[in-house]
């Protein structure tokens, strides 16, 4: 298998950059409602629920169940030729929120499974510019 290769890296605003900041410690923090509880996903100046300006960046617990899955078979980025087959999935995370990710699997232990119902975990894969970005790998029974 060749070398990965470092990924774009994303566009970080003052909005978004605790985001950022706490995925480069290695933390998955997302905004809590000071007003309501409800955890927004993706970031946003107010809250969805009840549209309040004021919230917490609180830590995720890093696991969750794929709820969908597909193979991308094409790479639409160059940065990802190395990378085809891979699998996208989109992940439930039990305190509410839903992220879109890719599967890191680089023996390619599971392209070939249905991973629908699987409990994944996050891991941080450093991009360009050394941004840190939160992806997401099997959960080993
Ligand atoms: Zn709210």
């Amino acid at each position: 298998m060749n070398a990965p290769t470092k990924k774009p890296a994303p566009q970080i605003t003052a909005l978004t950059q605790p985001f950022w900041d706490a995925a480069s410690k290695g933390e998955l923090r997302m905004q809590k409602c000071q007003s309501c509880g409800h955890i927004r996903f993706p970031i946003g100046p107010v809250c969805t629920a009840c549209l309040s300006d004021k919230s917490d960046w609180v830590r995720m617990s890093g696991r969750g169940t794929v709820l969908s899955h597909l193979v991308f078979h094409r790479a639409y980025s160059p940065a990802w030729k190395d990378h085809v087959p891979y699998s996208v999935v989109m992940v439930q995370l039990p305190e509410g929120p839903r992220m879109f990710t890719d599967i890191v699997d680089l023996e390619r232990k599971y392209i070939d499974q249905d991973l629908v119902g699987r409990t994944v975990e996050v891991l941080f894969d450093t991009v360009e510019g050394d941004v840190a970005v939160p992806r997401f790998k099997v959960a080993e029974p």
